[in-house]
């Protein structure tokens, strides 16, 4: 995670002076640990005026360096100040400074000073440096770290939410059709239709296509449950063929025994981040007339033959909830299709069925993508590429270090995977599960009951046995931390928990 490191103002004026000799230094050794330089927005006006007094360096040079910040100031602070503070600037900025996540220390030259907020410590160089030096400075690792993201974009987030609250248009705002646009454009499709989430983009491109009581659906039993329970839940049956031992997603060569004349689509999962292999899938289904619908939740952002998940099929569904490669800070999702004629079904279908206000030519629901979450997507949209990048250098570190001893992920040639999780397998995983959290690292298991075993599906009498490659996985795999955020030293502490798990 994250230290932040406020300036104040005396520090910044010798920053500017460069009376501080070891700046450089400092500025260097603290790029290694995670932290991010910020300047109080409040004392711009005041610093401005003291830096033309002393013909110092201009403070545009300071806010050039990639590692400082600006630091908002919220209205509601100034009224949340105690009037017995002493210094109400210093008060001001500890509270602006407290909104941040993580570890937050305010530096000062000053004597006096005062926090108005317990979140912060204000500390003068040495105890900087006496913080930076502690060995036990160490972040706790998390599954997926979304707070160094967040710092990152955090000027555009908040233009973007406040942007929204003055314009007001919550549903459908202008920013939902920017962000459709910019979406469709990144993966290549001609039409992206957002919606409330990854589950009712699945339940949308499945009455899209038509897909109704007793017809049948190919799915993957080892997969989050919501493309077999939106099929389900339209009273369609979802049939389960056994998974590839290699990349989990469906084995291609037994979809062609699952076919029956009531079969109507085909829902691949991309597990863990790779692309299922689309050109077979594609291939048989165009031989029996079957609709392929991708759920790309997991491989937003990977790549299957230079192609973008998202865009290997007449349809495709994602979801952006927060823990997904791209995702907002609440329920969101996405169907992306080149067919105008099923596009203008699914802009349908996620308002009722109506296209004219208050007539309604289909059954539909109400399934929108609301422009505050819109705002979150396009401020990550930005950085995505970069993410999707370090992602993978995170997961080639991870199976670099790791292959000789556990199973690391297999990922085909033809594939690029954005590793939505990164997981392996291990034997005694609930062994190794608790030796990892014992020593503080934090792990998933993607998923330990297949779908042909839920209890809300066990009417489909697909038993115990019946796909023993996805009920043998379900017993193995463990996902490891994983975000574009992973420092090296971090991830070898992780590695190095795992080697010693698996002794
Ligand atoms: C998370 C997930 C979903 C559901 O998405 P939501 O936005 O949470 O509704 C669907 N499919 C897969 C593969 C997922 O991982």
């Amino acid at each position: 995670m994250s230290l932040n490191i406020v300036l104040d103002n005396s520090i910044i004026l010798d920053l500017l002076s460069r009376s501080i000799n070891d700046t450089q230094h400092c500025f260097n050794r603290i790029r290694k640990v995670n932290i991010r330089f910020w300047i109080p927005s409040c004392l711009l006006s005041l610093l401005e005026t003291q830096i033309n007094l002393a013909h110092h360096v201009p403070l545009s040079q300071l806010l050039n360096n990639e590692d400082v910040q600006l630091l908002s100031s919220l209205a509601a602070n100034w009224s949340l100040l105690p009037t017995r503070h002493r210094n109400r600037l210093q008060g001001l900025i500890s509270l602006d400074a407290a909104l941040l996540p993580g570890k937050t220390i305010i530096w000062t030259n000053q004597e006096h000073f005062e926090t108005a907020e317990e979140r912060v410590e204000w500390g003068d160089h040495e105890f900087l440096y006496g913080v930076l030096a502690e060995s036990e400075y160490t972040d706790t690792v998390q599954l997926n770290n979304l707070v160094d993201q967040q710092l990152n974009i955090r000027t555009e987030l908040e233009y973007g939410l406040f942007n929204n609250l003055r314009h007001g248009q919550y549903i459908l705002g202008t920013e939902v059709f920017e962000l459709e646009k910019q979406l469709a454009r990144f993966i290549g499709v001609k039409h992206c239709i957002s919606v409330g989430s990854g589950t009712d983009a699945l339940l949308l491109s499945l009455l899209a296509a038509d897909v109704s009581a007793l017809d049948e659906v190919i799915t993957s039993p080892f997969n989050f449950i919501a493309a077999a329970q939106m099929i389900a839940f339209i009273g369609a049956k979802p049939v389960f063929v056994d998974i590839d031992p290699e990349t989990y997603n469906l084995d291609v060569n037994l979809l062609e025994a699952a076919i029956t004349p009531q079969t109507r689509a085909i829902i691949p999962a991309n597990l863990y981040g790779q692309c299922a292999d689309y050109d077979s899938i594609n291939a048989i289904a165009q031989t029996y007339r079957l609709m392929v619908i991708e759920d790309a939740t997991q491989s937003f952002g990977a790549r299957y033959k230079n192609r973008w998940s998202g865009s290997l099929t007449q349809m495709s569904c994602t979801g952006f909830t927060p823990s997904k490669p791209l995702g907002a800070y609440g329920d969101a999702g996405a169907c992306f299709t080149n067919d105008d004629l099923l596009a203008d079904k699914l802009r349908r279908l996620r308002v009722h069925g109506q296209k004219e206000r208050y007539h309604h030519e289909l059954i539909g629901i109400n399934s929108r993508l609301d422009t505050i979450q819109a705002n979150v997507l396009l401020a990550k949209l930005k950085i995505f590429p970069k993410e999707i990048t370090a992602r993978m250098e995170v997961g080639n570190r991870y199976t670099e270090s790791l292959q000789n001893k556990v199973k690391t992920p297999v990922i085909q040639s033809y594939n690029q995977s954005c590793y939505s999780q990164y997981t392996i397998e291990v034997d005694e995983r609930d062994l190794v599960r608790d030796k990892l959290a014992k020593r503080g690292i934090p792990t998933a298991v993607n998923y330990p009951l297949p779908l042909h075993l839920q209890p809300a599906l066990s009417y489909l009498i697909q038993d115990k046995g019946s796909l023993p490659i996805a009920e043998a996985a379900s017993k193995r795999v463990l996902s490891l931390p994983m975000d574009a955020y992973l420092t090296p030293e971090m991830q070898q502490e992780i590695i190095d928990a795992v080697k010693n798990a698996v002794k």
